[in-house]
């Protein structure tokens, strides 16, 4: 059985219908950006997340450096953020001209929170939370330092749509969250696009200015902005998925309950979920010290896996002038070593998993 580490196609056919009626109906509207597509999945997904505000934006990396620049957040400045990390995450601080600094993960992947405090100095302005794979990281801890050193607060939730800590949902505990829609998020269009959820309502309209070059009247141009609009088209299918986040999220922790209970191979470590949190399992990452063996073997019974990811941030050569080297950060260095998703997406058939947990725990 060939089994891929994501189907996208799947979660586009259980839908079909409504997709395709969405996408006519806009497409014989004959208006394209910025109309009621927009404006009504702003309002719908700020209404998801329990914010007062969402701004629809381009991608989720322009959602990032759009809020730390709305944030005053530049050159000469710092930003905490977990090491093990995309990269968009420490591109949406160094687009800027701020320097990131980097702290290593906890065991569930997540920012380690008391190594946060050690690293704070004069310069450090803003805390980028990255609940990384769909983990809510601790927020209690990070939002008291936040109030405890006037630092502004980011949450990175491209890959945690609808997680929660403490009951209350990621992208809502700080100053701005951030959201990515690339086709295989959680919550995923049919192409690129992202958004920011707010509670207050003058940065709700300053991250609208920034998307429309700098204007909020049109040919009246405040700022230098961007062109950072979400397009009607993939805000009216994004509406449709929204609609099934909830059942779409119920599906992929079935997914995972049930790898976590039947995937017993000591060679494997399996992913945890720390108390108070919750997972929506953007991925599920295994962690496997003889991982290229692993991987190898899976190749053989076409079972397909991605490494999330092999070259953390800080030795990549893109940032090779921050001048850190290997052992920087052993532990980020380590994950990227051994973590390895399996496959995990909508529409995956219980033969499917089966098939995944049986070939896990044949591993010798
Ligand atoms: C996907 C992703 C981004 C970037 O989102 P784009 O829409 O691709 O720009 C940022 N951070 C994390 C953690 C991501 O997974």
């Amino acid at each position: 059985m060939k089994i891929m580490p994501n189907r996208m196609d799947r979660g586009f056919f259980k839908y079909q219908e409504e997709f395709e009626q969405k996408a006519l109906e806009v497409l014989r509207s004959g208006w394209y950006v910025l109309g009621k597509e927009v404006s009504s999945f702003e309002q719908e997904f700020a209404d998801y997340t329990g914010a007062k505000y969402c701004v629809g934006l381009a991608s989720g990396l322009d959602a990032l450096w759009i809020a730390f620049r709305l944030l005053g957040i530049g050159r000469g400045d710092e930003v905490i953020v977990q090491g093990n990390t995309y990269i968009a995450s420490v591109m949406g601080i160094t687009i800027n001209g701020a320097t990131p600094v980097f702290v290593e993960p906890d065991s569930y992947f997540g920012i380690d929170v008391d190594q946060i405090e050690a690293k704070i100095t004069e310069k450090t302005k803003a805390i980028l939370v990255v609940h990384l794979y769909g983990v809510a990281s601790q927020m209690d801890k990070i939002v008291s330092l936040c109030n405890k050193y006037q630092l502004k607060l980011v949450e990175d939730c491209a890959q945690s749509h609808g997680a929660c800590f403490d009951g209350k949902m990621t992208g809502t505990f700080g100053d701005v969250g951030c959201f990515s829609f690339y086709p295989s998020k959680n919550l995923g269009a049919f192409g690129d696009a992202g958004a920011v959820v707010v509670n207050d309502e003058q940065l709700a309209n300053e991250f609208k200015i920034i998307r429309n070059y700098g204007s909020e009247k049109r040919y009246y141009n405040k700022v230098v902005g961007a062109n950072s609009r979400l397009d009607e088209l993939q805000a009216g299918l994004l509406r449709v998925r929204l609609k099934y986040l909830k059942e779409l999220t119920e599906e992929r922790i079935a997914i995972a309950d049930k790898y976590t209970r039947e995937i017993n191979n000591p060679q494997i470590q399996l992913p945890g979920v720390p108390d108070k949190s919750t997972c929506v399992w953007h991925q599920y990452v295994i962690r496997c010290e003889e991982r290229e063996r692993l991987i190898d073997y899976l190749n053989e019974k076409e079972i397909g896996t991605i490494i999330h990811y092999p070259i953390p941030p800080h030795l990549s050569e893109a940032y090779g002038y921050l001048g850190h080297q290997k052992g920087f950060l052993p532990i980020t260095e380590h994950y990227a070593q051994t973590v390895l998703s399996i496959p995990m997406y909508n529409g995956m058939t219980k033969e499917e998993q089966d098939y995944v947990i049986n070939a896990l725990n044949d591993f010798a």
